[in-house]
């Protein structure tokens, strides 16, 4: 390739903007801290040697298949640079503790006991433990109680009865609220979508229409004191979520999952009306982080980078309406 004087003048003066930008960055980073934030869903798990590779936003193809044949694949790989799996307890471990204290990360954290307490062992500072239960099978409500009685656990949640074909309001659930409402616990509750063929692929018993955030109601009706967020934010059902929290002064929400999953355009579409229907004190961030350790810095940079948020907007996304919600102490996070 040839190039005129020109071109060259003008390449090489992007080069000293860009260079002199990134001495400015990193200069920037090592003598200021990030400022926190609040990741309100994180699954506890191991490494895993055989995890799937991920491309974020892969759901923007969805093609479908035919019953008599292969299902569709649940994720893509298929994209310049997969996001990497942690293939060992000791490599996610380390990622989990990287994102507490080079981002700044405190973490909401449901899933394997033992994953959660070691997680929290390590910073007990970063790490609110979370107790999730989606059917009366798993624990018994006495059970419940006692455990969160220990104070260990802050939270409940995932509370995920759409994946076992329940509503939120079934009966069977109903003391289990009960109990979090009593200790004013605050929960965390799936609606929304599951994936792409969820239904054929993972889950046989996961209902769409059991994602409907309206089947929150009779529930929260039972229980006018119990604390709520809608995790994944019901997306895609806008109208009901914006009717539900009209109606509901104590619904929140978290962007969790379909922030990384979704087309990107669509992503701040639905953003975008929810702070348009006047909630954005009301959205929490949330990763829904599994198993992909640069994950964390994915789901920021779709926050960080719409253009429509005000830096005000983004703080409350990002801190102010987590320590809101769940009643944290603001000032313990300036150390
Ligand atoms: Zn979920």
């Amino acid at each position: 390739m040839k190039l005129s004087i020109n071109q060259v003048v003008k390449q090489s003066l992007a080069f000293f903007l860009l260079s002199g930008c990134l001495v400015f960055t990193t200069n920037a980073q090592e003598t200021k801290k990030r400022k926190p934030i609040i990741d309100v869903h994180v699954h506890a798990m191991g490494g895993n040697p055989n995890g799937s590779p991920m491309c974020p936003w892969f759901l923007k193809d969805m093609p479908g298949g035919d019953p008599n044949q292969d299902p569709p694949a649940f994720m893509s790989t298929d994209c310049i640079n997969p996001l990497q799996p942690a293939r060992s307890d000791a490599e996610m471990d380390a990622a989990i503790l990287r994102a507490n204290e080079e981002l700044n990360i405190t973490m909401v954290v449901s899933g394997d006991a033992k994953v959660i307490h070691r997680w929290h062992k390590a910073a007990p500072d970063k790490i609110i433990p979370s107790l999730g239960i989606s059917n009366a099978d798993q624990m018994t409500v006495e059970q419940f109680r006692d455990s969160l009685s220990s104070g260990f656990y802050k939270v409940m949640g995932e509370v995920a009865p759409q994946y076992q074909g329940m509503s939120p309001s079934d009966m069977s659930l109903d003391e289990y609220f009960g109990v979090a409402e009593e200790l004013g616990i605050p929960v965390g509750i799936h609606m929304g979508t599951g994936g792409n063929g969820t239904i054929n692929i993972t889950r046989p018993a996961y209902r769409a229409s059991l994602g409907q955030p309206f089947l929150l109601e009779d529930m929260l009706a039972r229980h006018p004191k119990l604390k709520i967020w809608v995790m994944h934010a019901g997306y895609p059902m806008a109208d009901q979520m914006i009717a539900l929290m009209g109606a509901n002064a104590y619904v929140y929400v978290d962007l969790a999952g379909f922030i990384w999953s979704y087309p990107l355009e669509e992503i701040h579409d639905y953003l975008k009306r929810l702070l348009q229907a006047g909630f954005g004190k009301r959205i929490l961030y949330g990763t829904d982080f599994m198993m992909w350790p640069e994950l964390f810095e994915t789901s920021i940079q779709v926050i960080e980078s719409a253009n429509y948020l005000s830096e005000e907007q983004k703080r409350d996304i990002f801190f102010n309406n987590a320590v809101r919600f769940f009643n944290l102490d603001a000032s313990k996070f300036e150390k």
